[in-house]
């Protein structure tokens, strides 16, 4: 038995030797005498042929082979020669593979909801992915699991995988400790009316909105730097190119010394790090995302830009958008802010500071100075909010009476303010969307294009 290659380290120096190759079936052309059967096996394809009339070559094994259906899971011999002009058409373009044995080991349907070799027409894509609501991207994600073997959600996952790969190496590597928290929970991790309730025997409980109040908790438990990946559910029943209903959150906290902006540095040299890292990783990756979408290169900028939100509602301003001065900003805004930023700063990733006490949640520091504004802080990438973070509250007192204030009923979140009466140091963290930043960096038109099977007010399945 030949032992199992891969198509994708397969080369011209493997020409003249008999391998082994598994994948599924892309293509097949029959020319009459000569079978070409593309074989492929993630972004990998190799052109297998077969000649007819060749001693050796059963006519059965022919026919069988010419009427296999495409996606089909089958293993391969043959030998490997050199192409005599490259074959385009495959990603292994200077080899091709005679065929002496085969065996089927799974067949596919022969009808196929949606083909991969129409998957794969990135001309075709780039218009039906202009609007989301596209019959055929519903269809896609309908059939998930046929979608997924297509090269670009092959890519996109691949590009996420090193995403979280690298962010946690980074923040393990400045000493932060993995934690992971309950996403079944008694009361509204951050209150709101975004919350999915379930019924936990007989008892209202709900499924986490994040890990805030319990990153903060292990704070006070004494873990100075802590990160958590994992599942973040949010009834957020607005259909956009940027929420779901379930996301996979990457939240940091940590202890501070002086001031909150020690996070926004952390974070900042995180995400210049991570970018250059997956721009060098996956450049393959990008490439074949950057042929089905056109996405304007990231300009990332030479030192961190931040600019203090009643600065940015001036800019705005300045650029003849009405607006109060401590209102949120609307998607429209972001949009606008980051196009006045990247002519002003030449820049796609910056932070803004110091937002409104009355936009942030009640467990963020207000400005000692000027109660209107807060320690909080957003990074925008592309014109939109890729995360969120703030110094919080860590004196009980305080707390305690910000949570009367905004009307919270501190019953609710009892142990949260419970933990802050045994002391708690000064600290601020971040929290961000996995699917969001994967979304901006690779400037994807749709949040859903990065989550395996995603969650939104309209789908549930698969
Ligand atoms: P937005 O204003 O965009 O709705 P938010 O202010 O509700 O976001 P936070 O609660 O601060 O967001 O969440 C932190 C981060 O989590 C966001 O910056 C974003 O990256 C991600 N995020 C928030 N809501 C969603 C969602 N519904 N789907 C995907 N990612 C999300």
């Amino acid at each position: 038995m030949y032992p199992l290659s891969e198509i994708k380290n397969l080369s011209t120096l493997h020409s003249q030797k008999v391998v082994r190759v598994r994948g599924r079936v892309f293509s097949k052309k029959d020319c009459g005498r000569v079978l070409f059967l593309i074989l492929r096996d993630g972004m990998d394809t190799l052109q297998a042929v077969l000649a007819k009339n060749k001693e050796g070559t059963p006519l059965d094994d022919y026919n069988t082979l010419r009427k296999i259906e495409n996606e089909s899971f089958i293993e391969l011999i043959g030998q490997v020669y050199c192409a005599e002009k490259a074959v385009l058409a495959c990603s292994k373009q200077s080899i091709e593979l005679a065929i002496t044995g085969y065996t089927i080991l799974s067949r596919s349907v022969l009808d196929l909801p949606i083909t991969l070799k129409e998957s794969a027409l990135t001309e075709g894509k780039k218009i039906d992915h202009q609007t989301f609501s596209s019959v055929h991207y519903v269809k896609r994600l309908d059939n998930r699991v046929l979608d997924l073997r297509t090269d670009l959600a092959q890519a996109i996952f691949r590009v996420n995988d090193g995403m979280l790969f690298y962010i946690q190496q980074y923040v393990r590597g400045h000493g932060f400790v993995e934690i992971k928290t309950p996403k079944l929970i008694g009361g509204a991790s951050e209150g709101g009316a975004d919350v999915f309730k379930v019924d936990y025997f007989g008892k209202p409980a709900c499924l986490a909105q994040s890990p805030q109040l319990y990153k903060q908790m292990a704070l006070i438990g004494d873990f100075k730097r802590v990160f958590e990946v994992g599942p973040v559910f949010r009834a957020e029943n607005s259909d956009t190119n940027r929420h779901l209903t379930e996301f996979i959150g990457v939240d940091l906290e940590m202890v501070i010394d002086q001031s909150y902006m020690e996070v926004v540095h952390l974070v900042y040299q995180l995400l210049i790090d991570l970018f250059d890292a997956l721009n060098q990783k996956y450049s393959r990756e990008i490439s074949i995302i950057q042929s089905f979408f056109e996405v304007p290169a990231l300009t990332l900028p030479s030192e961190l830009v931040v600019i203090p939100f009643p600065d940015a509602v001036g800019l705005l301003k300045a650029h003849g958008k009405e607006r109060g001065e401590l209102e949120d900003f609307s998607t429209e805004d972001e949009k606008l802010l980051g196009a006045i930023v990247k002519e002003k700063y030449h820049t796609d990733l910056y932070v803004i500071t110091r937002y409104p006490s009355c936009v942030r949640p009640f467990y963020t520091m207000v400005d000692p100075h000027d109660d209107r504004y807060t320690h909080a802080y957003d990074f925008m990438l592309r014109g939109a909010e890729i995360l969120s973070g703030a110094q919080r509250i860590h004196d009980y007192a305080r707390l305690s009476e910000r949570v009367v204030e905004l009307g919270i009923d501190p019953s609710s979140i009892y142990h949260y303010l419970n933990a802050f009466k045994y002391g708690a140091p000064p600290h601020a963290g971040v929290g961000m969307g996995l699917e969001r930043m994967l979304k901006y960096f690779l400037g994807l038109p749709d949040v859903r294009y990065s989550n395996l099977f995603p969650r939104d007010p309209n789908r549930l399945h698969p």
